[in-house]
């Protein structure tokens, strides 16, 4: 089997005497996920298969009672499986860093949900200005932490954004829980420009690691400095790769940022892209101007380092974020429970690492704990999608 027993029914929840056990709800949640149903509903509509009986030792649970359970659910040891995928892949050698030698924690927020009528005790509240007046609208968002090794990253961790509070207080959070579980994870913390923060960059710099990130208008001086350095300085880097040419200019010696006690570095990344459109087969030139500030020094990372890793922050949105809300439906509302909707999107990242760790090409032979584990999953898929096939619960036609 997934060989995966022993952790996944360690979890714990805070029921005094259990009617159901909660390795019973675990081994259904990850189902849900890996076979990506979507819906605890739509779980639910594969109970007649024969599968379950032999997964979960009985019946598969009602979705109300999963639901419920998950609110239960001791958030610390699904944090814990997430982990022992961390080890196992590390134990393999399968999550090195790129070439540049420093591996990168990228920090990010990400809205799961957001609602004018369902609220719980810990929904964080907006005002919306519409044309029939002013309404609260209620949401969840998270703080997420991704580890960026070469060909292979991994979503470490989430915490929840509070009511009342920023981004930022979650993350900060969020950083620290991942500097106890995974001390020597990571070396740079990146995040987009909200992050170009004086309390932020301090923190990360007191827990010995470096920071790095987007630099826009919130940083007015030093925006304006590094531009009209850049003018007049030679650039640092020129690369062309297939249709990409990126000039790069790189200084290290800014103090326009007066709140940080040391002066901080910049680069500029000055990229031009040639596109065929699809309408007129034409070559269109796009450029896109980035700029980052970061702690990081030269002699540790390159101008070429700190651009990568720049550009390896938008791998969080664009393969993680959409690969969990489109494949692993981890946006969906699957119990309105603060608890319940952690666990739930815990579960969702874990799935993810699993499913990048299977198609990472870099996998060595060792991985096929991970790999049969993944295989498993299809088999399950398979199974389910057979039940509901041939199975009593087809619908009447
Ligand atoms: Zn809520």
């Amino acid at each position: 089997m997934l060989r995966w027993e022993d952790r996944l029914d360690a979890v714990h929840d805070a029921r005094r005497r259990p009617q159901i056990a909660t390795r019973t709800i675990v081994r259904a949640v990850v189902v849900m996920f890996l076979s990506r149903r979507g819906s605890l509903n739509a779980l639910e509509q594969t109970k007649p298969s024969s599968f379950w009986r032999g997964w979960l030792g009985q019946a598969m649970p009602s979705a109300d009672s999963i639901g419920r359970i998950c609110g239960l659910m001791d958030v610390a040891d699904v944090r814990a499986l997430s982990h022992q995928v961390y080890s196992r892949l590390k134990r393999m050698k399968a999550l090195e860093p790129p070439g540049h030698g420093l591996m990168e924690a990228v920090v990010d927020g990400h809205e799961t949900t957001a609602s004018r009528r369902r609220c719980c005790p810990e929904c964080c509240q907006r005002i919306l200005h519409t044309q029939a007046g002013d309404v609260v609208e209620y949401y969840h968002r998270y703080a997420v932490l991704r580890l960026v090794g070469q060909g292979l990253s991994l979503m470490l961790d989430a915490e929840p954004v509070r009511p009342g509070e920023d981004e930022l207080a979650a993350s900060r959070r969020l950083v620290e829980r991942a500097l106890e579980m995974y001390p020597r994870a990571f070396d740079v913390v990146a995040g987009d420009a909200l992050y170009a923060n004086t309390e932020w960059f301090k923190f990360i710099i007191a827990q010995g690691k470096h920071a790095l990130a987007v630099l826009k208008d919130n940083r007015p001086n030093l925006v304006q400095d590094a531009r009209i350095l850049f003018e007049v300085l030679p650039a640092s880097m020129d690369e062309s790769i297939g249709h990409l040419r990126r000039r790069c200019w790189d200084s290290d010696g800014f103090t326009s940022w007066p709140e940080m006690a040391t002066q901080v570095r910049v680069v500029r990344s000055l990229e031009t892209r040639t596109v065929r459109r699809q309408l007129d087969k034409r070559e269109e030139e796009l450029t896109s101007d980035w700029l980052w500030v970061t702690t990081l020094p030269k002699p540790r990372a390159s101008t070429q380092a700190v651009v990568h890793m720049g550009h390896d922050r938008w791998t969080i949105e664009n393969q993680g974020f959409n690969e969990l809300v489109n494949r692993w439906h981890a946006d969906h509302v699957y119990k309105h429970q603060p608890t319940a909707l952690l666990v739930f999107f815990l579960f969702a990242l874990l799935c993810l690492n699993v499913f990048i760790a299977f198609y990472c090409r870099n996998l060595k032979p060792a991985v096929r704990r991970l790999v049969s584990m993944l295989h498993m999953a299809q088999l399950i898929a398979a199974e389910l999608y057979t039940a509901i096939r041939d199975g009593p619960s087809r619908a009447p036609t």
